[in-house]
């Protein structure tokens, strides 16, 4: 007799000990560019926090009070008696600041992507980046279109599978706006095209971007100027938003269609009350305080410039998220650890999202971090990659 604990567990326990639990569910209490782990401060680059607003005293303020005067749980789904009307200002201020008719909130923004999944019906195809996120590729298996996953990027991978598709069928492209490995953008202008040219509509994830990218903070498809190209935005309050919850914005038509028929949205509880003032007020700092976006900017270009100039493989990164290129899953574990031990904590990414021989360290820089983050965060990479002979030793001192 074969035990299904025993059958499942044996492999996925085999690749997490090579590896070492350490990085993975390490507990940290981070705030403004730190954290504290195990009783020791140090900076924090792993978590999505771009602008700084989770640790903002307004959005703390929001949050407090929606939770007095509300309580700490709607205790119901969207559908029934879990809708405030907190819900429904943030559906409204999200859809005007995206420029759509409509928006639904939803509790995570992994449950705005699986929201999708009505749209997607028998005869229909559905072409998706390889490197789409899992909530996506998770709404794309739950319904009943062809899937056709086109390489990373590779618009001619794309049109190929487009012109295969027969000009009758439904199609629909999904892309993430801003890629959470490489921190690379999707070719937005030239999707547009090939959605237009093919009758194609179009779906973007913009979790990282929304917020971030942008003179406005609308996204990629506003740093492209190609917001009316997007049929439907998904996105979360997790990242820039300092708070938790997604949505997903567009054609009201639309949006109606999804609130009756999308199970991450009906069969779940609704976001709680201090999630959607934090949302709020999130929402209106990222309006009125674009330097944020621009500090952000800049911490990573110094991070870029300074580790590319010690010698490492920063990728074709030109965002807040900064992958450094390490090589085979153990050294990376054992270059995480070197990174604390300095006083930078870092987050990987390892087998099985890129092969066994291809593990990163991912960082991701916020407006929050100041000159001195910056400079301990090289100071950690330079003493560790030199120990693991990763770069090349430093020049010798000049005698003065
Ligand atoms: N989409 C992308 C591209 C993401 O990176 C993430 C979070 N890692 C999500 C969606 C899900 O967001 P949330 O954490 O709010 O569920």
């Amino acid at each position: 007799m074969t035990d299904i604990f025993a059958k499942r567990l044996s492999p996925v326990m085999q690749t997490m000990t090579g590896f070492g639990p350490r990085p993975l569910y390490q507990a940290v209490e981070a705030r403004d560019g730190e954290a504290l782990v195990e009783g020791r401060r140090v900076v924090m680059t792993a978590c999505n926090d771009y602008l700084g607003l989770s640790g903002d005293p307004r959005v703390a303020v929001a949050a407090a009070a929606a939770v007095k005067r509300y309580g700490t749980s709607c205790s119901g789904s969207r559908l029934i008696g879990g809708t405030l009307p907190l819900h429904e200002e943030l559906e409204r201020r999200v859809a005007a600041f995206l420029g759509r008719e409509a928006a639904i909130v939803t509790t995570t923004g992994c449950q705005a992507n699986l929201a999708l999944t009505p749209l997607f019906g028998r005869g229909d195809v559905v072409f998706s980046d390889m490197a789409n996120h899992a909530s996506l590729v998770d709404a794309v298996r739950a319904g009943w279109a062809d899937s056709r996953r086109y390489r990373h990027c590779d618009m001619r991978h794309l049109e190929r599978q487009l012109a295969g598709a027969g000009a009758d069928a439904a199609k629909v492209i999904i892309t993430d706006g801003l890629f959470s490995v490489e921190g690379d953008l999707c070719r937005l202008p030239e999707i547009a095209d090939l959605a237009r040219r093919h009758g194609s509509r179009l779906v973007v994830d913009g979790a990282h971007d929304i917020g971030l990218m942008g003179a406005g903070g609308r996204g990629v498809a506003e740093h492209f100027g190609l917001m009316d190209a997007v049929d439907l935005y998904t996105g979360t309050f997790s990242k820039c938003f300092g708070s938790i919850g997604g949505f997903v914005a567009g054609p009201a038509e639309v949006i109606h269609f999804l609130r009756y028929t999308s199970r991450s949205v009906i069969f779940t509880a609704s976001m709680p009350p201090a999630s959607v003032a934090a949302a709020l007020a999130a929402l209106e700092i990222t309006v009125a305080e674009p330097e944020r976006r621009t500090r952000a900017f800049e911490v990573a270009r110094q991070v870029k410039s300074g580790l590319g100039a010690l010698g490492f493989d920063t990728g074709a990164s030109a965002t807040p998220i900064v992958p450094v290129h390490i090589g085979p899953t153990e050294l990376c574990g054992r270059m995480w650890q070197e990174v604390l031990d300095e006083g930078v904590f870092t987050s990987v990414v390892v087998t099985p999202a890129v092969p066994e021989s291809q593990a990163l360290i991912r960082l991701s820089l916020q407006a929050v971090h100041t000159d001195d983050h910056i400079n301990r965060i090289l100071d950690a990479f330079a003493a560790a990659g030199r120990r693991l002979g990763l770069i090349p030793a430093a020049p010798p001192a000049v005698p003065s």
